[in-house]
């Protein structure tokens, strides 16, 4: 029986980078995850990536994984250009407009995760890989049974398993949820122009199509939300066609683009956990909320979701609290459901106004895109969002 402090279950981006971020208190933590968590890089990039902000870059350097990670990988991007397909608007960001040396990075989730992995061994933190078969609720102890007969003894259990969170459904937290009625297709691209570091966005009427500058200057990695039926279309057709109607939805802003890998789909669906903690146990990341990743915000909000957590326990060791009770966890649940909230009714709002060719909507998105794009001051505000300052 393996006896600790914290157990985290699921090795994601978000589990660990709460094992990181507890690795300097004096408990012990074990994360449990039923895949393995580091795996060997293939040579070409990845399909799975996350544009990670400025701020948990911040906070991953000074935990020192950021310096783990394969630095050849790393794709920086310095500017932004977001444009409605149906109507004249525009918008560009640049870095040099808020004195940074990038807005963000486009990194393979599995880097990340590498980087992670690797910085928690032989700290404090246990990995133990297994699937957790049941749970026993105590009042001052949880038990894990894994499905490798293993056992775990911890006080608080945090659920870091992903979207269809096993330990939400056990604490029986109650989850709100909508079908954004579209499927992303995930694919990397080899672009005949180099993308020079600029992320781009084009709205369509079906729905958003990403381009994300990956380290090769001529690669991106596209996130491509559209329909389900329209998605399914676009999944049905031959890598050729299939390529010449990225061409032709980007505008052809890159040149002529071929598709340079097999191409994924997700169907997304807002959840929403309406309860995230009770006494022993409190769930972070995808498991506490998913949201459209038009603004490539959900891996962020979860990593913010682990800082604060690893903050709120430090403050309860500090002050000789427990910090599995739920009147100690209350601050942090109030404080990270709100910012999910703020974040879930952005993308619906963004969602909303870039829908459908409807003309007044189309007038309003041209206009309000161009308009903005001369009123430095709101833009700047927008990308200190973005960047999670
Ligand atoms: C197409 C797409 C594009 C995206 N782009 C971005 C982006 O650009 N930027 C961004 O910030 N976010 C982005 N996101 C969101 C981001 O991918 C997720 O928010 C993030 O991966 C969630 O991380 P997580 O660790 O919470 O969950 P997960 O990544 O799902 O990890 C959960 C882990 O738990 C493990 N697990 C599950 N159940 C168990 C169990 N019972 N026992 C043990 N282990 C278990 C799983 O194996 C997994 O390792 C995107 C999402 C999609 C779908």
């Amino acid at each position: 029986m393996h006896k600790v402090d914290i157990a985290i279950v699921g090795g994601g981006m978000v589990g660990l980078t709460l094992a990181n971020a507890l690795q300097a208190l004096d408990i012990q933590v074990a994360v449990i995850s039923d895949k393995p968590l580091s795996k060997s890089l293939p040579n070409d990039p990845l399909l799975r990536v996350s544009a990670i902000n400025g701020a948990n870059a911040t906070a991953l350097q000074r935990l020192h994984v950021w310096q783990r990670m394969e630095q050849s990988r790393l794709a920086p991007y310095t500017s932004m250009t977001v444009w409605d397909k149906d109507s004249f608007g525009e918008i560009h960001f640049n870095s040099a407009d808020i004195g940074a040396a990038q807005l963000g990075h486009i990194l393979e989730n599995q880097v990340l995760i590498n980087a992670l992995a690797e910085s928690v061994r032989g700290q404090n933190v246990t990995a133990l890989q297994g699937q957790i078969a049941k749970v026993l609720w105590g009042q001052q102890e949880t038990m894990l049974m894994l499905d490798t007969d293993e056992v775990v003894a911890c006080r608080l259990v945090v659920g870091a398993d992903g979207a269809n969170s096993y330990i939400r459904r056990q604490a029986n937290f109650p989850l709100t949820f909508r079908d954004y009625g579209q499927t992303a297709i995930v694919a990397n691209i080899h672009c005949e122009q180099p993308h020079d570091q600029c992320a781009r966005q084009v709205f369509t009427p079906h729905g958003p199509l990403a381009l994300l500058p990956m380290a090769d200057p001529h690669t991106c990695s596209i996130v491509w939300s559209q329909t389900h039926e329209q998605a399914k279309h676009l999944l049905a057709l031959d890598d050729t066609a299939f390529s010449h109607a990225l061409t032709a939805t980007s505008n052809s802003v890159l040149g002529l683009m071929s598709l340079a890998s097999a191409r994924q789909h997700f169907p997304l669906v807002m959840r929403y956990s309406r309860q995230w903690a009770s006494d022993g146990v409190v769930i972070i990341g995808d498991a506490a909320h998913t949201i459209h990743p038009l603004a490539g915000q959900g891996a962020n909000l979860g990593m913010q979701d682990a800082f604060a957590l690893a903050t709120a326990i430090e403050n309860c060791l500090k002050a000789n609290k427990d910090f599995s009770r739920l009147r100690h966890l209350r601050p942090f649940e109030r404080e990270r459901k709100a910012q999910a909230i703020k974040m879930i009714a952005a993308m619906d709002g963004f969602k909303t106004l870039f829908a459908g060719d409807n003309p007044l909507k189309k007038l309003i998105r041209g206009a309000g895109l161009t308009a903005t794009d001369h009123l430095p001051l709101l833009k700047q505000k927008w990308l200190n969002e973005a960047m999670g300052w």
